[in-house]
């Protein structure tokens, strides 16, 4: 955990913010004799669940260590949105010749002016997640560590607070990869980065999934000189290779030097500089960098919980051990977010707190299993997806029709200069029940909830077809995979039962 004085740098905006997650002057409450619900952890599992149930009318306290909001408000989604925003219009800025734009001289960006907008909008966000509006919501909110005493006990900052039920929240934190000399050169992670206000000139990212995706193409367009490592054959090797592929050719017009499939021996601190040892298909290189950023995965934060006392199986690496209606192996201890999922996002973190609402409270039997969990990674162009992939289809045994609409063939991507991208959806074959989709476009996040749509309506792709999309749209690419489907109905037979037809009517 760190203590509220790393919110750094100490500013009006992080003074805001720290006064509204974790208010210096806060008091605990007297606790209840007894509560239906305690939630350990405010990010957004913990914040859903509490502002839920209390809403609902249950006595709820919810419990935080560090600064409400979590990963999401605080180190994770808001500040990375901010820096890729002012990062996009750098980029823009930068092409802006090709739309027949003349940029004048001098144009550049303003590094401490782009992190202070961020810190600005991230205080500002920070009022949802305060701990006076939860209060105000009926929620007990308790600062300081949460951990399990007895069968229906939690203490935290010398008091206890007894449940009926309880719900594990705790999140995850960044791993800190073992790289030799790592640790005693230091590296900035997602907790630290976005406290920086002077610019590292040259920048290294090791990680190509998601979060190291986005702030390496963030931190290039905002002028350091990044390079990406990444221990895999291509970047985000959860997306499809073609995806991944147009996200790696736009990286390398970035000026983006990716080193892909090596193996990061030692880092080693020369001339003020931290100089990183690699070897890559036999040959060893070093580069030379000013900071360095992990982002190589997450951590349950299981530790300190003592949920051995009380009976929840957990994994280190996995998390808390949960079924499919998201209870622990302790029947009176629920989980939600990150601690337990595989797919660890903000909107899962909200999805998977209401189903705990509804089975810890209401004996709901609400399954994680029926959730359609789209997500998007928001590099430029943004890869958006919900569903299956092709492979996950081809190892269930199910056989599937793929329709790919390239954004060269749609005027508006044509228009905005963004033809680089598709859309990719499978159905089951010889039907139109949407399996799965990829979206690769500037705002394939916004494009794709259509498709999650259609999925969690059962609308088959055929529907979508008769769908009006606004001309002229990037949208219009889903509407013409589901057009290219109804081709597929017409089948020589049915042509040939049209081609008689017509005949007979001239
Ligand atoms: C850089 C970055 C960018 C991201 N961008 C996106 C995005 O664009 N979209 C998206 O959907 N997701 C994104 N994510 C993921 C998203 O932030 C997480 O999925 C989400 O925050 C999970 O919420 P949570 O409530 O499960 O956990 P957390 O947000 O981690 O909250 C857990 C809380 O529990 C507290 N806690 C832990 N242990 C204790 C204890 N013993 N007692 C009391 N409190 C405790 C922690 O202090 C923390 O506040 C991003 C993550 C990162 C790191």
């Amino acid at each position: 955990m760190q203590p509220i004085s790393a919110v750094l740098p100490h500013d009006i905006h992080n003074e805001a913010l720290v006064s509204n997650v974790h208010p210096p002057d806060w008091q605990n409450p007297e606790p209840a004799s007894r509560y239906n619900l305690v939630v350990i952890g405010a990010g957004t599992a913990g914040l859903v669940t509490a502002a839920g149930a209390a809403g609902l009318g249950a006595k709820v306290a919810l419990v935080e260590r560090h600064l409400l909001g979590g990963d999401c408000l605080n180190v994770g989604c808001v500040p990375s949105k901010c820096i890729i925003r002012s990062s996009r219009v750098a980029a823009d800025l930068c092409e802006a010749h090709q739309f027949g734009i003349r940029v004048p001289e001098g144009m550049g960006v303003d590094f401490p002016a782009v992190m202070e907008r961020m810190r600005r909008l991230r205080a500002r966000i920070s009022v949802h997640d305060s701990a006076r509006r939860f209060k105000d919501l009926g929620v007990d909110v308790f600062l300081g560590e949460g951990k399990f005493s007895g069968p229906d006990t939690l203490e935290v900052a010398g008091k206890t607070l007894r449940f009926k039920k309880a719900v594990i929240a705790t999140g995850t934190r960044p791993v800190h990869p073992t790289i030799e000399g790592l640790a005693e050169v230091g590296f900035l992670t997602n907790e630290t980065v976005f406290s920086l206000t002077e610019q590292p000139r040259r920048l290294a990212v090791i990680g190509g999934g998601p979060i190291g995706c986005e702030l390496a193409q963030a931190f290039r367009r905002l002028g350091c000189e990044v390079t990406l490592f990444h221990n895999a054959s291509h970047i985000l090797n959860r997306e499809d290779s073609d995806a991944a592929d147009i996200l790696q050719r736009s990286f390398i017009r970035d000026g983006i030097r990716l080193i892909l499939n090596c193996k990061t021996k030692r880092v080693e601190k020369k001339n003020g500089s931290k100089v990183i040892h690699i070897e890559c298909g036999g040959k060893e290189d070093e580069i030379t960098v000013d900071e360095i950023l992990a982002g190589a995965g997450r951590a349950p934060n299981v530790e300190g919980l003592n949920l051995e006392a009380v009976g929840v199986k957990y994994d280190k690496r996995e998390g808390v051990q949960v079924n499919e209606y998201l209870q622990t192996t302790n029947p009176r201890i629920y989980a939600a977010g990150d601690i337990c999922l595989k797919y660890k996002f903000t909107h899962t973190a909200d999805a998977t707190a209401r189903i705990v609402i509804q089975n810890a409270l209401f004996l709901g039997r609400k399954k994680q299993s029926a959730l359609t969990i789209p997500w998007c990674t928001y590099t430029d162009p943004e890869i958006a997806h919900v569903g299956m992939y092709e492979r996950d289809a081809q190892e269930k045994g199910i056989a599937v029709d793929t329709f790919i609409r390239p954004l060269s063939d749609v005027d508006r991507a044509i228009a905005d200069g963004e033809e680089e991208g598709f859309v990719k959806i499978h159905v089951r074959k010889g039907t139109d029940e949407i399996l799965g989709a990829t979206i690769v476009a500037r705002h394939a996040g916004e494009m794709l909830s259509e498709i999650t749509l259609a999925m969690v309506g059962h609308l088959g792709l055929g529907t979508l077809s008769n769908v009006i999309h606004p001309y002229p749209t990037q949208a219009e690419a889903i509407k013409q995979a589901a057009d290219a489907y109804n081709r597929t109905r017409l089948t020589p037979f049915i042509k040939g039962l049209f081609t008689r037809w017509f005949t007979w009517a001239r």
